[in-house]
């Protein structure tokens, strides 16, 4: 047994791993979430305060919930989300395709540059094996 006080009710439970959220406010939290989804689509214009205060959730929840790509606003929607990263307007997530696009490429290009760097690095002590046999 693992106890600890739910970071969300303050009740004791068995925390068996992740957030220390209690069953209860777990399911709480899905019908918390599942209602705002439903709201964002019957009231699309809608802002971040109005869903928040229409819903008793906080906005920071909503928030959590759009970071994890759990809530799509539609386009006349007055919440304009940016890319963190060059700042495009989105409708979900934290980052736009392109920068989504580009991030993946940026892993694999520096997978790519280790690996030839350490081709040239072998090289290079290949030659420096060689001047020393020549010598
Ligand atoms: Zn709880
Ligand atoms: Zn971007």
């Amino acid at each position: 047994m693992n106890l600890r006080n739910c970071s969300r009710c303050g009740k004791m439970f068995n925390h068996i791993g992740g957030p220390a959220i209690c069953d209860q406010c777990k399911k709480d939290i899905e019908e918390d979430f599942q209602r705002v989804k439903q709201y964002i689509q019957d009231n699309p214009r809608a802002t971040l305060r109005q869903i928040a205060d229409d819903n008793k959730v906080s906005s920071k929840m909503i928030q959590q919930w759009i970071r994890e790509e759990r809530l799509m606003f539609s386009e006349h929607s007055p919440i304009q989300l940016q890319c963190e990263n060059c700042g495009e307007s989105i409708l979900t997530g934290r980052f736009c395709a392109k920068c989504k696009a580009s991030m993946a490429n940026t892993l694999s290009n520096s997978f790519a540059k280790t690996k030839t760097g350490m081709q040239e690095h072998f090289k290079k002590d290949d030659r420096a094996g060689m001047r020393f046999l020549d010598t």
